[in-house]
């Protein structure tokens, strides 16, 4: 867990201290929260992920600051992350089988996503649990397309104009 921290923050990625209840206990102050919840504020860099994972055997939380997170049900999903290939950092939860797609922020509007069934996770104040958490209802989150394939960078879309004319 140390290790991912780090290695979102010092690729640029925010990440929050993820506190995740299991069997009726949270890990943070309070002990008695019913969903995972972020802890502090977001961090970017990977020092100070260094310092707060070695001090708390934290899960993670990705901060939807610097992009936004479409959450898609299986059927826009799979076809999506079919069209898309390795373009697009895609994490998958396999227990309600949500398609997570990792885009610029403002990419698609919060209305189109909700029409699709999707709910858009979007600013400083939204987060998703980072692709390697487990989760009681969601199982085991993993990426199909790690960031680092992409360099990091989150999908931007783009029409064929964009790629003619820029
Ligand atoms: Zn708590």
């Amino acid at each position: 867990m140390y290790e991912r921290a780090v290695r979102y923050a010092a690729n640029g990625w925010p990440v929050a201290a993820l506190a995740v209840p299991w069997h009726g206990v949270c890990p943070c102050d309070l002990g008695d929260c019913v969903e995972p919840h972020p802890v502090g504020e977001p961090i970017r860099n990977g020092f100070v992920a260094a310092g707060v994972w070695k001090a708390y055997p934290w899960d993670i939380a990705l901060v939807t600051a610097d992009f936004d997170v479409v959450d898609l049900p299986p059927e826009y999903g799979a076809l999506l992350n079919h069209q898309l290939k390795a373009a697009c950092p895609t994490a998958m939860a396999p227990a309600r089988r949500r398609w997570w797609f990792f885009v610029e922020p403002g990419s698609i509007e919060a209305e189109r996503i909700a029409a699709a069934g999707g709910v858009l996770h979007t600013g400083v104040e939204d987060w998703v649990a980072a692709p390697g958490t487990l989760v009681e209802g969601s199982g085991r989150i993993r990426w199909l397309v790690h960031p680092h394939l992409t360099d990091w960078r989150p999908y931007r879309r783009r029409d064929p104009f964009d790629l003619v004319l820029f």
